[in-house]
């Protein structure tokens, strides 16, 4: 799980972030081009540029849950999401809808 002290400075001010456990693997910079980019000195991803939409913050969350060493955060700073793309309510709903799905109980018993 990323670590909001082990924030790397490139990153811009905002909800995501990149911690120094990236190991340049690519896959947020390919998923989220828009918003992740590679620091070519260090050779860590680093987010440039915050997601405002909340389809832009579905591909933010999909490069998060994908990154094989969770080095991305998402700190929940909900002020950092650009007005009135990202209320509060809207952000919690994207959430509960990307949330795991619990098993459905089916009555039987085996
Ligand atoms: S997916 Fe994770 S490990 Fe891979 S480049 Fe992005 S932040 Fe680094």
């Amino acid at each position: 799980m990323a670590e909001n002290t082990d924030r790397l400075p490139q990153n811009i001010p905002g909800r995501y972030y990149v911690d120094s456990t990236c190991v340049d693997c690519d896959l947020c910079r390919n998923t989220a081009p828009n918003f992740f980019r590679r620091d070519e000195e260090t050779g860590f991803s680093f987010v440039y540029h915050q997601p405002g939409t909340l389809e832009e913050i579905a591909l933010a969350e999909e490069a998060k849950q994908g990154c094989p060493t969770e080095s991305i955060g998402n700190d929940g700073s909900i002020d950092s999401v650009p007005r009135p793309y990202g209320s509060q309510v809207e952000i919690e709903k994207l959430e509960i809808s990307n949330a795991p799905v619990p098993p459905v109980a089916t009555g039987r018993v085996s």
